[in-house]
């Protein structure tokens, strides 16, 4: 058959005899957009945003912030995180890593770890010391996969500048990886740093702490910046869903900024206002400036993060005036750093991309009062109720206050860890939990190992599951519903679950390299860096599973 082919081609071609017709040599000789890189990509991440915060503020916004990036750059609109738990750490090391917790290995903010029997956070390193702070000994020592930032450094042969800014640490320090040069937090007083990436402060960022922007921008009244009327709210803003600054002051403007740090926060108060997001601003284009950052021809990254959205979101929730106020002040912040940096690296000459680390979910008493599917379950009584359940079955009477063997280790966060491989106490626990009216789902992973887990919640357990970081048994609750107890209940919110308010994610890329639209179908958050990676010309990160966007690309 081939040799037929072969010939019959042949013969066609002798009988047409006309030959191409000559390519243009511009069209042979044109330079590949790659071969020319920005000299900057700026990746944002705003710690707790939902997309719809773009559709229902929209109208608020400047003209220089959200509706630059989505009027000029690509909007994603229906991207998502493809795994569990949806929370900070595993976030930021999910956007920049190009993959899911069950590879880079940050699978949650603290982990509980089996050996030690206790509580790991996911950027703590006692190993090295604080740089600017004491108390700041984090570093990216349980990353285990590499960021843009490291694909930057090794592609600039360590050239390039990659520097992480937050409040949070673990937002400024996993997404510039085990090898980027440098990530600043917020101690407390300042921006710090630690000994695994220099052994004192450069001088730009000491003069920057020695301004003590913290105490200026907390001597002030915070009120609306708008006209209440502007505001979209279905609740008034003195309401029963929303948690105080502090335990003891109000949730209701006006906040004297002043009189308010003088109580037990101090001056992280900070942290909960607007102005945790102008701080980090400052602290970013100080960094922009003192490394002149985006000066030649070597693409540099700056990964911002704010974090205050998170800080201020838990306690007041989704429908707050004073989150919307927040989002409409970072939207100004967003203003001023996309002017500096026109200014500085010249507009078109940097490339941005903007997400945040998961979304939120609506504080579950005001969906009841609504007569929404919603509530709160308190864990802390499973294990006992477990122990019980379990000498029940087995027709063993214990007293409650009688120290018979433990059936669970722990239980926190959808999982739960075993003390032993006991088969029998593991399908009596697997039972207990499918009693559980709030369980949506129960995932036996020591199983999952082998056998592929279903797709839809199940996937996305899998992808946030390592065997040595994570549970025996994990679980997932039903929409509407997290583990709270206490003060938690009622008021304020969080996330952390597989459903779409808290995976779904606004996912905005913007200037060199993209052209502007917007894309509906489903993409991954995942997506974003191996999209950068087209746009920079360098390496995927080595555990990277999403995918370029194509259709945002430039051709
Ligand atoms: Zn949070």
């Amino acid at each position: 058959m081939l040799a037929t082919f072969i010939a019959s081609g042949l013969q066609v071609s002798a009988q047409t005899r006309s030959l191409p017709a000559p390519v243009q040599r511009a069209d042979m000789t044109r330079v590949p957009a790659w071969t020319t890189p920005p000299k900057l990509v700026v990746g944002i991440v705003i710690d707790q945003m939902r997309p719809d915060y773009i559709y229902r503020y929209w109208d608020n916004f400047s003209t220089g912030g959200f509706k630059r990036l989505i009027g000029e750059g690509a909007f994603l609109r229906d991207a998502h995180y493809t795994y569990i738990p949806t929370i900070t750490g595993p976030g930021h090391a999910s956007i920049y890593t190009g993959s899911v917790p069950a590879h880079h290995g940050i699978v949650a903010n603290e982990r509980y770890d089996r050996a030690t029997r206790k509580m790991i956070y996911c950027v703590k390193d006692t190993t090295v010391q604080g740089v600017g702070s004491a108390t700041a000994q984090s570093s990216p020592s349980q990353l285990l996969a590499t960021t843009l930032a490291d694909e930057i450094e090794r592609r600039t042969d360590r050239q390039g500048k990659t520097i992480g800014v937050a409040l949070k640490d673990r937002s400024s320090v996993l997404p510039i990886g085990r090898t980027g040069d440098a990530a600043y937090w917020f101690s407390g007083t300042g921006f710090a740093t630690s000994t695994w990436y220099m052994k004192e402060l450069p001088k730009w960022a000491s003069d920057f702490n020695a301004r003590k922007l913290p105490e200026t921008y907390l001597n002030q009244v915070w009120t609306p910046l708008l006209p209440i009327e502007k505001y979209h709210q279905v609740l008034p803003d003195e309401n029963p869903y929303e948690q105080p600054l502090f335990p003891g002051a109000k949730s209701a403007f006006p906040y004297d900024l002043a009189a308010l740090s003088k109580g037990p926060t101090g001056i992280t108060l900070i942290a909960s206002t607007p102005w945790g997001n102008t701080l980090t601003t400052d602290m970013a284009l100080a960094a922009l400036a003192g490394e002149s950052m985006g000066q030649d021809k070597i693409t540099d990254l700056l990964a911002i993060s704010y974090s205050s959205t998170d800080i201020l979101g838990h306690k007041m929730g989704p429908r707050a005036l004073e989150i919307e106020d927040m989002y409409i002040r970072l939207d100004q912040e967003l203003a001023r750093l996309l002017t500096e940096l026109d200014k500085s690296v010249g507009t078109g000459k940097y490339t941005l991309f903007l997400t945040a680390d998961h979304g939120v979910v609506d504080v579950p008493q005001y969906l009841k009062d609504l007569n929404g599917s919603a509530g709160y379950v308190d864990v802390r009584s499973w294990p006992m109720q477990m122990r019980e359940d379990y000498y029940a079955f087995i027709g063993v009477e214990r007293r409650l206050d009688e120290r018979g063997p433990a059936v669970v280790d722990t239980i926190m966060d959808g999982q739960v860890f075993l003390p032993g491989r006991d088969e029998m106490v593991s399908q009596r626990l697997l039972d207990f939990l499918k009693s559980k009216e709030e369980v949506d789902q129960v995932f036996d992973v020591r199983l999952a190992q082998m056998v592929a887990l279903p797709e839809g919640q199940g996937a996305l357990v899998k992808n946030g599951f390592m065997p040595q970081r994570c549970g025996d048994i994990l679980y997932t609750l039903k929409p509407g519903y997290f583990e709270a107890e206490g003060s938690f209940v009622g008021k304020g919110t969080t996330h952390g679950s597989g459903w779409t308010y808290d995976t779904h994610v606004p996912v905005i890329l913007f200037g060199q390299g993209i052209v502007h639209g917007e894309v509906v179908r489903k993409t991954a958050v995942a997506d974003i860096v191996p999209t950068m990676c087209m746009i920079v010309g360098c390496a995927l990160p080595d555990a990277a599973v999403g995918e370029p966007v194509p259709e945002v690309l430039a051709k």
